[in-house]
């Protein structure tokens, strides 16, 4: 397919990032056919002039290129492979392009699958953070080799500033990973620091002022730890998919007889959140870990629920632990989730 036919749009999951993205596509004068689990999050994007379809297959039966944008490992297997998935009824020829941070493995069978059907399907995950999805400024990180997305760069340029292409399907993700077990250790290093400054009454603001000009700073820590310092927990980025990147990039390493000790500190922290209340919250959440129990609670939190959770198989994963299921959790091995399951 040359650049100049591709004009028909669609894109699946207009959430915090989805919804600007596809904002940005739609202002760049393309075609776009929206679909979301819940409508009213497409709202604004059907006031400007995108089309609404019933399902990811309605919206897809018409596309020269599918985004999808979804939460979960599970929700992307949802989207491509259910009952109304794109894979099944996007046109021969057509671009599937999952932007989900999800399963390097599920990306690999995607890309496939779609193969054997004369469809592209590569993974594109991206970083860069509400943020920049909103200034249109993302870095792509892409599953495939440059001359094979070339069609779609004007395309991926009205969103994107940067990309970085890692040639095979799934290294998009396999790469993305490394980058949220990098984040994982700055999360909890600025959360550190922040808890040592309250705790040494030294003025919180003024030292993460210091530390960013220094070694010991990080975009997370200029970004996310002053919103902690004045309790701003709102979400930019969920918790409960830091937790699902963390458990994917543990299940890789598992498979790859890899320990990363600061990814396993940083997915005990964000499932410990993310159980007591704090999944859809914003990863700088992390500071209320530190905190007394009143202000957790005062904040949304509910340390209660952990009670009676000492048998060890308790962890509150239910199987779900998100990183989409790639991996048996009846026959007691590490599930990437913290916990031993016996
Ligand atoms: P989000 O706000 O929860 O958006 C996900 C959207 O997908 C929601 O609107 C959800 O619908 C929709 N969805 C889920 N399953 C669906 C299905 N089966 N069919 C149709 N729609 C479905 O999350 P987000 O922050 O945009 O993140 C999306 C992905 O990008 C995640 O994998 C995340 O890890 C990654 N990511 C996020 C950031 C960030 O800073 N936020 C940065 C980089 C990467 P509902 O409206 O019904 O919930």
């Amino acid at each position: 397919m040359a650049a100049s036919t591709i004009k028909r749009i669609a894109f699946v999951g207009t959430g915090i990032m989805g919804a600007p993205i596809a904002g940005h596509i739609l202002d760049a004068g393309y075609q776009l056919t929206v679909y979301n689990r819940t409508r009213e999050k497409a709202e604004g994007l059907l006031e400007r002039g995108a089309a609404w379809a019933d399902s990811p297959a309605k919206a897809a039966e018409q596309a020269d290129v599918v985004f999808t944008m979804v939460g979960l490992p599970g929700d992307v297997e949802d989207v491509y492979l259910g009952p109304d998935g794109i894979l099944e009824a996007a046109p021969k020829g057509a671009y599937l392009i999952d932007l989900t941070t999800s399963s390097p493995q599920l990306a690999r069978e995607l890309h496939d699958a779609a193969e054997v059907m004369d469809k592209h399907a590569f993974d594109c995950p991206v970083t860069g953070g509400e943020e920049g999805a909103l200034a249109g400024t993302l870095t792509l990180i892409v599953g495939a080799q440059e001359q094979q997305v070339a069609p779609l760069l004007d395309l991926l340029k009205t969103f994107s500033s940067k990309i970085f292409y890692f040639d095979n399907p799934g290294a998009g993700q396999a790469a993305k990973l490394c980058n949220q077990v990098s984040l994982a250790s700055c999360m909890v290093g600025w959360a550190d620091a922040l808890a040592l400054a309250r705790q040494s009454g030294i003025d919180e603001q003024k030292m993460l002022d210091m530390v960013s000009g220094g070694m010991g700073g990080s975009t997370a820590l200029e970004r996310l730890a002053p919103r902690a310092v004045v309790g701003d927990y709102r979400p930019g980025f969920l918790v409960e998919h830091l937790r699902k990147d963390l458990a994917l990039a543990l299940v890789e390493a598992e498979n790859l007889e890899l320990t990363l000790p600061g990814a396993e500190t940083g997915y005990m922290l964000y499932d410990t959140l993310f159980q007591v209340g704090g999944s859809r919250m914003g990863t700088q959440a992390l500071a209320l870990l530190y905190e007394d129990e009143a202000s957790a609670t005062a904040a949304g939190l509910d340390w209660s629920v952990l009670e009676g959770n000492d048998d060890g198989q308790g962890c509150g994963c239910g199987g779900g632990c998100g990183c989409g299921g790639h991996h048996d959790h009846e026959d007691g091995h590490e599930c990437g989730c913290g916990h031993h399951h016996e």
